[in-house]
């Protein structure tokens, strides 16, 4: 089987796939208050993704991650998984939601062969919660996640982004309420992606070793080298199954091992989340329609784009003019 190579011999294993710019929050650190979505003729269709996702699995990739925008507000979700978790050669396949809309969706996720669920959650105070989401209601997440588990997901993970003067003082009770409930959890530095207005980054930045000490004032951690095929460096507890995550791209950089590539909402293939390296896949998918070897022939060829490493700052400056809801976080 061909296999996803770049020039600097890491092979591609894991696809990012954004469904969607869209979403019900408007995370602090992710969009601007008023956002403007794109016509839905510039979102590649269904059909168009769930052909993406299975050229992806030819070539060896063996991860498929479904995010965006919010995966769950996406019309026909459900479908598009239930062709992803048919393909082949698919040994976990995942999706990133901030979980709101779990309950009404869980069930029918898990039936569909969707294995594992990331869902984001930055406070437990519901009024906090509102503020750094300007639309969230914690209570909703807090259902998903529980409807997540009696859908018999397994190693379901929170992710958590620390804000300094924001969210900094939430750290132990985040980490205490996975345990609770039996999950894992992460804790993401804020990355430079899209303009923000609502905060200052050079102010709200709380790097991984910064969280990591607060947690060991309470519990000592483990290093493993457990790994799931992403970036986050896991550890473990003395006295609970639940694994603690740092993903850290300003702290402990981790382009060397870089296996991931994502596909944007628009259908652009990035080869790296911090740079613009990246080609057009949408055109290909229209050009000819359902032709799957004029889409592989196009992603083996991007390979050699994907750049060295991503090379984030913390002075405040916008690195990547891209929002996350765009990209795919
Ligand atoms: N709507 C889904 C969710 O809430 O998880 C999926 C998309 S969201 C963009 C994916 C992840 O990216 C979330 O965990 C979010 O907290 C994180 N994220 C968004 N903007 C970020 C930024 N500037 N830096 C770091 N993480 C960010």
């Amino acid at each position: 089987m061909t296999q996803l190579v770049d020039n600097f011999q890491r092979v591609v294993r894991y696809v990012r796939i954004s469904v969607t710019d869209r979403c019900d929050f408007r995370c602090v650190y992710c969009m601007s208050e008023d956002m403007t979505f794109l016509p839905r003729e510039q979102v590649l269709t269904l059909e168009e993704l769930a052909l993406v996702a299975r050229a992806f699995t030819e070539l060896g990739v063996e991860k498929i991650r479904l995010t965006g925008g919010e995966p769950l507000v996406r019309r026909g979700i459900e479908d598009l998984v239930d062709d992803i978790g048919r393909l082949e050669g698919l040994r976990d396949f995942a999706m990133t939601t901030n979980g709101a809309g779990l309950g009404k969706h869980a069930r029918r996720l898990r039936q569909g062969g969707l294995q594992r669920l990331n869902i984001s959650i930055d406070s437990l105070d519901e009024a906090r919660f509102r503020k750094l989401t300007r639309t969230g209601k914690l209570h909703k997440v807090i259902e998903g996640i529980h409807a997540a588990k009696e859908a018999g997901f397994e190693r379901i993970k929170l992710n958590a982004v620390i804000l300094k003067g924001r969210n900094d003082d939430e750290i132990l009770p985040l980490v205490d309420f996975a345990r609770h409930e039996g999950v894992d959890i992460s804790f993401i530095e804020e990355m430079p992606l899209g303009d923000v207005s609502d905060h200052s980054r050079d102010e709200t930045y709380c790097s991984s070793d910064d969280v990591q000490s607060v947690i060991e004032s309470r519990y000592q951690l483990l290093p493993t080298t457990e790994t799931t095929l992403g970036p986050s460096r896991y550890f473990r507890m003395l006295d609970s199954e639940t694994r603690v995550g740092f993903i850290s791209p300003h702290s402990h950089n981790f382009c060397s091992t870089c296996n991931r590539v994502r596909v944007t909402v628009e259908g652009r293939l990035l080869l790296c989340l911090g740079n613009e390296h990246s080609v057009d896949l949408r055109e290909v998918l229209r050009r000819y329609p359902g032709d799957i070897e004029a889409l592989k022939s196009r992603i083996i060829g991007a390979m050699g784009l994907k750049p060295e490493k991503h090379h984030f700052t913390t002075d405040g400056d916008v690195q990547v003019v891209r929002f996350m809801n765009m990209t795919g976080g």
